[in-house]
């Protein structure tokens, strides 16, 4: 089993959500409802805003954001929250990078979000169906982490190393 870690580790503009799986029937995507994204800049960036007389720069700002998602095949809905920030590209067309008069690469910003959270947790892998409940119930404990705490997700996969021998009546031995 692979898994493609650009997919979950990149961040999507508000515009184009990734591929997110749904958590209750595997099969569908999760797309947000209508007006279902959210999103305001954060407390500190409003009082930098007004500390810079209003000049802040555009890197400077960050932002909270909700989404209320929903799944086509089965119903489900999913809400996620995170943060987000703003990004500078350079602009291309036709795959080449546009140039200003002086030669240097014409740029934009863009605001770009990252989830810290989805509840019910989305699956990062599909577990099978043979899977044992007590394995399945701490893999998704590993998925709930995996945005917010990645070294507590961590922790869970351990527990489901754990779980794995225990059910497999392995019996557990400390190396000291
Ligand atoms: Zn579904």
């Amino acid at each position: 089993m692979t898994i493609d870690r650009k997919f979950w580790l990149r961040s999507f503009s508000n515009n184009s959500f990734p591929d997110w799986p749904c958590p209750r029937c595997y099969k569908g995507i999760l797309k947000p409802i209508e007006n279902g994204f959210q999103y305001g800049e954060t407390g500190d960036t409003q009082r930098e805003f007004i500390n810079s007389g209003g000049s802040l720069k555009n890197s400077d700002r960050t932002f909270h954001y909700s989404v209320l998602l929903h799944c086509g095949q089965c119903g489900e809905y999913v809400a996620s929250g995170g943060q987000g920030f703003v990004y500078e590209y350079m602009e291309r067309e036709n795959d080449e990078i546009v140039l200003d008069v002086a030669g240097n690469p014409e740029t934009d910003f863009t605001e770009l979000f990252s989830p810290e959270f989805f509840y019910p947790p989305i699956p990062i892998f599909h577990i099978p169906p043979q899977c044992p409940k007590a394995v399945e119930k701490e893999i998704i404990a590993s998925f709930k982490l995996f945005f917010s705490d990645p070294p507590a997700s961590a922790n869970y996969v351990r527990k489901v190393v754990d779980a794995i021998l225990t059910e497999k009546d392995v019996t557990l031995v400390s190396a000291n």
